[in-house]
């Protein structure tokens, strides 16, 4: 579906040719049919015949007000039209709005239109003055975007030249392209009013993809649910509102007084609103000042309107006539995909200052003002081909799945799919949870995790980063507990399913080991300076002289300090048994199969039967026998223990890390 959007000077007869060529007056409000002024947007619909398929295809027309004070209305409605019907009085000819309303459309980039010279009665059909307002026209309209729209002579009243204009409509729609489907409902709100006994209704141009009876939808920048209770195009009611089309809503679930004027109704999700985005712009030719960092404008994008403070990027100011590079910081949140248009007015005295293309609708956040890294960013995005910009996508994302960063590139699903396919068999992206080594994959889902190269090698460096600085605050660990690594690497990681895919990544390329809770660099070991060698060494002839009535921890931890303890029972070389009692391994591993040989030929053992053969104290004893319980080596049974069921057992060489 199409829809036509009038443009030109008050008082023309755009309102007039709109009910000459619909039969539908335009003009809805009371106030303007007593005024004879269109002030708001006015609706209207009519049939064309479709090129070379006999049948005839239904035209949406938005009639938009022209004079100057509602120019801010004619910007929430002109946004989301396919073909402009440029209106110029023939006993007037250019007048001020027909300029400024002419530079909209070339702003907005609405490709298709025609020029209508009406009024033509008023000048009697006067050739030669109509040839003068004709040639007049083409000069003002030259290298604009409708430098070669066809110019017809009508007449409202008499209706002469209005079959003409059907059929010159008809050729310049026949011309647009198709839009592109994304499949992403958007539709940009630009009335909204109740109807007895039928609730809310909103109105407004779909820009992209289908609404259908029944489906959810949320309501942007508020983020309140609803639901598509009925749809009606051109007072007809419809099951699925299609692409282009002027699309009624009623809703459900959402009170009236919560939707207004720019909003976004879109399916849940589809959509994040942005309070910052990147743009290209160019200054109008005309207008009274160069454009100055800092200023305050107000922005027109689909049917919102924003007020926004502008930062100028890698220039002092903008001159009238030239372009350049803004980050705009908005009052409100607003939906925005690249490649939107845009305009920007300036708030008193009202004037339009320029606008031009949405680029980067979500930026990382505010950029340094001369930065060339900023601005090489912002020009491979603007001109870049689809793997570039997938790759920008992601590089501002970081981490993502593959939907988001579909969603962030504004590319069609397809054109997506088959680009990300390209990227990750050429390796610049991987799919974070996949074995490092399998980049051929072509099978890709949306909820995918994927990173660029170039973001992974950064991330895994910094990751093992923090594992080497952890390796050389703390020597005598064996490793990193993961948790902490988690915590750590919060600023950069913020899901928990980001960092488990980083590190079992980490894991299977080599870089990192894992044991138990924690995690080394590959090769690490614990190595003790000379000092802390001899401490060892005195500290094992302690164990040597009394093996079996060995030093507690405590007394360990008195000689050589916690460290250096808890690194000889990471190292195995000292096996705690409780929170007190530790055995150097050589005595431990005796007593281990002492045990199992005591029980094996008596079957069971008690407490004063191993003090007696150990030959040491009652704590000792206990503590290894308690032990072995909890390792599952012995089940205790009363007074005594026994071994534990075969297949169970402990074997001889088991050794436990508390
Ligand atoms: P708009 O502000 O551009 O929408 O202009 P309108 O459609 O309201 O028309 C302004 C005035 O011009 C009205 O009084 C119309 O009746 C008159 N008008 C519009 N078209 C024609 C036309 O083709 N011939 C003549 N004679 N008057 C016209």
């Amino acid at each position: 579906m199409r829809v036509i959007g009038t443009a030109g000077h008050v008082d023309h007869g755009k309102s007039t040719l709109v009910k000459a060529l619909t039969g539908i007056h335009p003009d809805r409000l009371k106030e303007e049919r007593e005024r004879e002024m269109t002030i708001d947007l006015g609706f209207a619909w009519m049939s064309l015949p479709a090129r070379d398929i006999g049948e005839s295809e239904e035209i949406g027309i938005i009639d938009v007000p022209g004079h100057r004070d509602f120019i801010e209305n004619m910007l929430a409605g002109v946004g989301g039209i396919d073909a402009a019907l440029f209106v110029v009085a023939a006993d007037e000819g250019v007048m001020p709005q027909t300029r400024e309303h002419l530079a909209i459309l070339n702003l907005l980039q609405i490709q298709g239109g025609v020029i209508a010279i009406t009024k033509i009665d008023m000048v009697e059909n006067d050739a030669d003055w109509l040839d003068l307002v004709e040639s007049d026209l083409r000069q003002v309209t030259q290298g604009t975007v409708l430098g070669s729209a066809a110019i017809v002579r009508v007449s409202a009243i008499s209706g002469e030249g209005i079959p003409e204009l059907k059929e010159a409509l008809r050729a310049s729609l026949a011309e647009r392209p198709p839009r592109p489907d994304l499949n992403r409902p958007r539709l940009p709100v630009d009335r909204v009013f109740t109807i007895a006994g039928f609730g809310s209704v909103v109105t407004g141009t779909l820009a992209d993809g289908k609404l259908s009876v029944g489906d959810e939808v949320e309501v942007l920048p508020q983020g309140l649910r609803g639901r598509v209770r009925g749809l009606q195009t051109h007072k007809r009611k419809e099951q699925v509102a299609v692409a282009g089309s002027r699309t009624a809503v009623n809703i459900s679930g959402i009170a009236i007084e919560d939707i207004h004027r720019g909003d976004i109704i879109a399916h849940p999700g589809d959509f994040k609103p942005t309070r910052r985005m990147d743009v290209h712009f160019r200054l109008l030719p005309d207008v009274s000042q160069p454009l100055k960092h800092n200023t305050e404008v107000k922005l027109f994008l689909a049917a919102s309107e924003v007020v926004a403070r502008l930062r100028l990027l890698g220039i002092e100011q903008i001159n009238p006539g030239e372009e350049g590079w803004l980050q705009l910081e908005l009052s409100h949140p607003v939906v925005a995909v690249r490649g939107d248009r845009y305009i920007l007015r300036r708030p008193s005295p009202g004037e339009t200052l320029g606008g031009g293309e949405v680029v980067d609708p979500q930026p990382k956040g505010r950029h340094k003002r001369f930065s060339t890294q900023t601005l090489a960013g912002l020009e491979s995005l603007s001109l870049g081909s689809g793997s570039e910009v997938l790759l920008q996508a992601l590089q501002a994302l970081g981490v993502a799945t593959l939907k988001d960063v579909f969603t962030r590139s504004n590319l069609d699903v397809e054109t997506a799919f088959s680009e990300m396919i390209e990227l990750v068999a050429s390796g610049e992206v991987l799919i974070l949870e996949d074995k490092p080594a399998s980049t051929t994959r072509t099978q890709l889902s949306p909820d995918q995790l994927v990173i660029a190269r170039t973001a992974w090698e950064q991330f895994a460096a910094r990751l093992l980063r923090e594992v080497e600085n952890y390796h050389s605050n703390f020597p005598l660990r064996s490793g990193m507990p993961r948790e902490e690594l988690k915590s750590r690497s919060k600023a950069y990681i913020t899901s928990p399913r980001v960092f488990n895919a980083a590190i079992t990544r980490l894991i299977a390329s080599g870089d990192l080991q894992e044991n138990g809770p924690l995690v080394l660099c590959s090769g690490h070991t614990i190595r003790f300076n000379p000092d802390q060698q001899r401490k060892i060494e005195q500290l094992m002839k302690r164990f040597a002289l009394s093996s079996l009535s060995p030093p507690t921890i405590k007394e360990c931890q008195a000689e050589v300090g916690d460290d250096l303890v808890n690194a000889l029972i990471e190292t195995g070389e000292l096996v705690a048994v409780s929170s007190e009692v530790v055995f150097d391994w050589h005595t431990y591993q005796r007593m281990l199969a002492d045990v199992h040989r005591l029980i094996e030929n008596k079957s069971t053992l008690s407490v004063a039967e191993a003090r007696d053969y150990f030959n040491t104290s009652r704590r000792y004893v206990l503590a290894f026998l308690e032990h072995l319980d909890a390792i599952g080596v012995t089940v205790r049974d009363g007074d005594v223990r026994k071994l534990k069921q075969a297949g169970n057992q402990g074997n001889g060489n088991q050794v436990v890390r508390n």
